[in-house]
Formats: C-alpha cells, structure tokens, sequence
C-alpha cells in the first residue's frame, strides 16, 4: 500500500499540485527540489529536501530517510522548449543525467516504482489529428528528445532490473487548485494560458502571439490543455496500475480538443469580461504547429477520467489564482512567505 512518496520537483506547479492531491488522500508526499524554478512557498504539504538530482549524496541521504518511500513521482525537468533549443546541454545534464542519477539511487536503496513526467514534445510533427501512443517519436526539440531519452533508459531498466514505470505524457499542462491556494508561478513566465491571465490583468510584460502564419486554421498554434489536477489523478492512477502492471509504460494525457493561441485569448477575454491585448511576434524555435492527445488508453487502462474536460473551466481555475497573485501580498500571502 502507498503511504509516503517522494515527490521529486514538488515545489514546483505540477508538482506541488500533486503534493496536495496527495495529502488530501492521506497519502504522505516528501519534496525533493533544488528550488531552481521551484518556490519553497509552495511546499505546504509535506517536509523539503533541498537537493539537486545531481548531487549522488544528497539523494542517498534523502533514501535514507525512514520510513521508506513506496514510490518516486519524478517532475523536476528544464522544461522550457526554446530555451532547450538555445541551451541543449543543461537539457542533457538536468533531463538526462539528472533522471540517471535518480534511478541509480532508487537502485540503491531498493525503491522500485517511479511515475514519470513526459510530454507530447516526444512526438514531434502529427501525423494524425490526436496523437495516440503508438505515433512515431520524432522529436523537434532538445526537450523532447531528452525527454524521450528518459523513457528509453526506463524501458531498458525495466527490462534490466525489474524496474516499474508510467511515464505520463502531458499536454498542455494549465489551471490551478480549484480554491486558489496555488497554481502556475513561474518567473520568467513563458506559457500561453498565465501570459495571457496577465495581460487580462495588465500586470504581464506585454503579451506576444509567437507565430501568425501556421499551417492552422486562423494561423495561430494549436494545443490541447489539461487541468493539473487531472495530470495529479492520473499520476496516483499509475501507481495502482504498477502493482498489476510490472515494466515501462507511457500513457498520453490530453482532452483530445485542440485549441489555437487566438481562441485561448478569446476564451479569456470571454470569460473575465477583460479585454487582452496583444500583438503579432515571430514564430519561436522548437515550436510545432499543432499537438492534440487522444487519451483512449489512459481511460481504458488507468482508469482516468478528467474532472475539467473544456478550456473554459480550465481557465476558470486558472483566473482565480492569478487574480488574488496579483492582488496586495498583505491580503494573499501566507505568514513567512515573503523570499519567494
Ligand atoms: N505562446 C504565445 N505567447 C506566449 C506563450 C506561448 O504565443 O506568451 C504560444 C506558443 O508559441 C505555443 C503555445 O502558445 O504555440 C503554447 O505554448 P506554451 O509555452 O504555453 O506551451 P508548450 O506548448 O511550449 O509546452
């Protein structure tokens, strides 16, 4: 049975979401992060290790905390698609060698169960409207590729050393815990949904549409997004899967609609009743045109079945988080939350 899982990245926005999805099932999360992107003030359920996934040490001094971990839910990643294509090698040395290492020592400390964090960058260009499992994986982008990596080095392990493993392909990961408590808080902020919360807000750096001459239907890039909380059910869904299930597995997680960067920035103004300027800026680097999941298999397999199947209800979550973000940290902040 599952009683204490070490959340690796769980100060940060999927990760933390998971860390309270956890808890809530009385299911106790450890947080292991460098707090490079992560936020200490997220880290609101269970104890932080402060510790790199490069550091050997400072995971086998996090193994040896008692009582044992039942499993690992793996989320620290460089995640950032175009900063993968200017900066391949940190993608390597963090995606690649940092999952290593991370194996390595669940090896040595006898923890044999790991849900994974992969993404629909493994896919590259669609050769079909929803891109199911089995679709060729071409990836465009360091990101991808390391990313892609990852899931070879946990097939081979599998078969190796008995390791068992889901690795969960996101699409567009968005929204945040329903009551506000947290949600999406990256800085810079790179992605669509909060860049465009923002500027709704007028608090953004100025919002930019990346591209207005694709191969889509009014030009802009198509994706799928998916409610963090879903991706949280879905993870502790693999780790039941596991106990029937021994070897590597990857499932995609996706609501299977795609929607374009102009209808997310309609769907906003929409919702908030705010207008959201922007304006047209060059395709960026990495970018793939249209990414949309079919799901079939996680619902057949895990069981999964989304709570937040439209954008709209996605952008709901998202909005109420971002609202009280950017209201006076006197009236949002919890006490001691001051640093970060
Ligand atoms: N995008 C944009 N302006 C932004 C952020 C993103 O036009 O400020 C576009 C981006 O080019 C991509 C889509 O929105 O086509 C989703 O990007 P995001 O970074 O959110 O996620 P990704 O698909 O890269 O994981």
């Amino acid at each position: 049975s599952l009683r204490r899982i070490l959340v690796c990245g769980g100060a940060g926005y999927i990760g933390s979401h998971m860390t309270k999805y956890l808890a809530a099932r009385s299911i106790e999360p450890v947080v292991l992060d460098n707090l490079s992107t992560g936020h200490r003030r997220m880290v609101r359920w269970g104890e932080l290790i402060e510790a790199d996934l490069l550091d050997a040490d400072a995971l086998d001094r996090a193994f040896a905390s008692r009582p044992p971990f039942d499993a690992v839910m793996h989320f620290c990643a460089r995640s950032l698609v175009g900063e993968s294509v200017q900066a391949p090698y940190d993608y390597y040395l963090n995606n690649v060698s940092g999952t290593l290492n991370l194996l390595q020592a669940m090896q040595r400390h006898g923890v044999d169960r790991i849900v994974f964090s992969s993404t629909a960058a493994v896919f590259g260009p669609p050769q079909a409207e929803r891109i199911d499992e089995d679709h060729p994986k071409a990836p465009i982008n360091p990101y991808g590729a390391s990313k892609l990596m990852v899931e070879r080095m946990l097939a081979d392990a599998a078969h190796a050393y008995g390791l068992r493993s889901v690795s969960l392909r996101y699409f567009n990961a968005a929204g945040a815990s329903p009551d506000g408590d947290i949600g999406e808080a990256h800085d810079p902020e790179t992605h669509l949904l909060p860049n465009v919360l923002r500027a709704a807000l007028g608090t953004g750096l100025g919002l930019k549409i990346f591209g207005n001459d694709w191969p889509t239907p009014d030009g802009t890039c198509v994706r799928d997004y998916v409610h963090v909380d879903d991706l949280a059910q879905a993870h502790l869904l693999a780790l039941d899967y596991m106990t029937h299930h021994p070897g590597a597995h990857a499932f995609n997680l996706g609501n299977g609609d795609g929607h374009s960067v102009m209808q997310a920035i309609r769907s906003v103004e929409a919702l908030t009743g705010r207008s959201v300027p922007f304006e047209f800026a060059p395709r960026r680097s990495g970018d793939p045109a249209v990414l949309v999941a079919s799901s079939e298999r996680a619902s057949k397999e895990l069981g999964w079945q989304p709570v937040y199947r439209d954008l709209e209800s996605i952008i709901e979550t998202a909005w109420r988080w971002h609202k009280r973000e950017a209201a006076p940290a006197s009236s949002s902040a919890p006490p001691g939350s001051a640093t970060s």
